[in-house]
């Protein structure tokens, strides 16, 4: 309680944990979200992956296969994190709810989060 207590007190200590976004894996981002950006701004609905050490292999609701690398500094990556796509693939028919869920915290709460 006291400790809670703190940090409204000090909303600098709160500012210092961004830093520790980086630390998360890519890879468990994109398996949790099942969101994924291609090059061309469009965001498709994941139907599976398959990761093989440092690459996965992601097939799309709408049966495109990408082969994306584990790095949270890669084009994807940023555009996931800044929420940038153009267009939502309408083959993937990604649910509302979802979209939903995306642009809202739950992306800055995993990213927060130290995994
Ligand atoms: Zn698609």
């Amino acid at each position: 309680m006291v400790e809670a207590q703190e940090k409204v007190q000090k909303p600098a200590s709160k500012e210092k944990k961004r830093y520790y976004r980086k630390n998360v894996d890519f890879f468990k981002l994109i398996e949790k979200i099942k969101l994924w950006p291609s090059r061309n701004g469009t965001l498709h609905g994941i139907r599976s992956m398959k990761i093989t050490g440092n690459t996965a292999e992601i097939v799309t609701h709408c049966n495109e296969r990408f082969i994306i690398r584990n790095s949270k500094n890669s084009r994807a990556a940023r555009w996931l994190r800044n929420k940038w796509f153009f267009h939502v693939c309408p083959g993937c028919k990604i649910p509302q709810w979802k979209l939903e869920k995306y642009s809202a915290t739950y992306l800055n709460q995993f990213w927060g989060s130290s995994l």
